[in-house]
């Protein structure tokens, strides 16, 4: 195996054998479980079924009368299941619920300062049939669920690679820098040491096989078995969101400051390809404020079904947005998203400092009557601006009801919805519908990069 410490990735074409993905499951001092079907014990060699309790006692895991530092069950078949009892579901949103979930594959508790962690182990394309199942609409069309088949797929073996290589050594990633005047953070997923991936929205939502998978979402994974994106014998870190706005912007706009070839600006377009200096301040005004022609700007509702869960599609306004605060609301909104940690009084005007090229700020002058302060990157501009997140953090301001240099009311006109780095959702749909295949998807958005059997 070849490492190249700059890229951090293995670099290892092909494998033959599938390989198997850790997901961070839950952590409880007591687990309960239930095994519908035969699994070994691999510490004592036990065959088990049915109801099944461990507890952490002492530094220890106790089951079954006898205490251990570790318990792993494997299936005895492969269609074997066990169900994990009272998981919790959507931490720390407002549908935060607790569920009965039933998975397929290994069984492994560990021990860590919190409590006992409840890990599952199965095969990655069993992994991939099921988040992508819960992720994506059952009317999605065949060569989107492709598309996307092919990205978790390479963004979960990037991710492996990169959570065992945390565990190897120990490295904290540096994702905030902060001073007197600036607050500039990003948020990525990487850190996991314990396993690959959790089941949370944070790297990709995963419930086993508590919902049954669907059969296009099967033959979607099968067909496109073991592919992946690849740039440079490297597997990509294949980001995607909502919508890009027009331009899809790079990644190194909104996470670390490293530049990927295939993270480049694309125009989200195939017969108008010039692409606007969007880092400019008055190209991007110019762009947001008008509305250019662009794959992922829709209103077909039969489009955005593919893509948008019912509870998305009550906002179809993402292609171009607006969102207005009075002089209180933005004032109470910054206070609180920033937990006090500035007191800036009355604010006299929001400054873009830095943008990306697909338009996104990247580092934002928030002016007040008693001091200022620049924040960055974009979902720290989205979440301290919004009382959930903005849309996008590309967008102009106006200021209204000026009176002594302090606006009354402030209109945020702003373009796209989410990071808009790599895949755009809904312009992916539209390609799809007008007949282009995942590959020619795939290769629109990813520039550069290659699709490739990885096993
Ligand atoms: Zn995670
Ligand atoms: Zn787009």
């Amino acid at each position: 195996m070849k490492y190249d410490s700059q890229k951090t990735q293995f670099i290892d074409f092909p494998e033959t054998e599938t390989p198997a993905v850790s997901i961070g499951i839950m952590i409880e001092n007591v687990l309960s479980f239930f095994f519908n079907d035969e699994y070994i014990h691999v510490e004592t060699g036990d065959f088990l079924v049915g109801e099944q309790r461990a507890l952490l006692v002492n530094d220890k895991i106790l089951f079954n009368g006898k205490l251990y530092k570790e318990l792993y069950f494997e299936p005895v078949s492969k269609k074997a299941s066990f169900a994990l009892k009272e998981v919790t579901i959507g931490k720390g949103f407002h549908w935060e619920r607790k569920e009965d979930q039933c998975f397929n594959g290994a069984l492994d508790i560990l021990i860590t300062e919190t409590g006992l962690l409840a890990i599952n182990e199965i095969d990655v394309e069993d992994y991939l049939i099921s988040v992508i199942s819960s992720e994506m609409n059952a009317t999605c069309s065949k060569e989107m669920l492709k598309t996307h088949a092919v990205i978790s797929r390479s963004w979960l073996l990037a991710q492996i690679e990169k959570s065992r290589q945390l565990a190897q050594d120990h490295t904290q990633h540096i994702a905030c820098y902060q001073d007197s005047e600036r607050l500039i953070r990003w948020y990525d997923r990487e850190d996991h040491s314990l396993y690959d991936v959790c089941a949370d929205d944070h790297c990709q939502r995963y419930q086993g096989i508590t919902k049954a998978s669907t059969a296009r979402v099967e033959e979607a994974v099968r067909e496109t078995s073991g592919e992946i994106l690849a740039h440079e014998e490297q597997i990509c870190d294949a980001r995607f969101s909502k919508c890009c706005g027009g331009v899809s912007e790079e990644f190194e706009h909104c996470w670390e400051p490293v530049h990927h070839p295939y993270l480049s600006a694309v125009r989200d377009n195939l017969t108008e390809t010039t692409l606007p200096d969007l880092t400019r301040e008055e190209e991007a005004e110019k762009w947001i404020r008008t509305t250019p022609d662009a794959f992922c700007h829709t209103s077909d509702q039969k489009i955005l079904a593919q893509i948008l869960t019912d509870y998305d599609q009550e906002t179809p306004d993402f292609y171009r947005w607006k969102v207005e605060y009075t002089q209180a609301e933005l004032s109470a909104l910054f206070n609180q998203n920033m937990d006090g940690l500035i007191n800036l009084g009355l604010i006299r005007d929001l400054v873009p400092i830095k943008r990306g090229t697909s338009g996104r700020i990247e580092e934002l002058k928030i002016i007040g009557t008693c001091g200022s302060i620049i924040i960055g990157k974009e979902l720290e501009i989205r979440r301290i601006l919004s009382s959930t997140h903005l849309f996008s953090s590309a967008f102009v301001v106006d200021r209204l009801e000026v009176k002594g240099g302090i606006p009354g009311r402030f209109v945020l006109t702003g373009a796209g919805w989410g990071h808009g780095v790599g895949l755009c959702q809904i312009g992916a749909a539209v390609m799809s519908t007008q007949g282009h295949t995942y590959r020619q998807i795939l290769s629109h958005y990813y520039p550069g990069a290659q699709i490739k059997k990885r096993y």
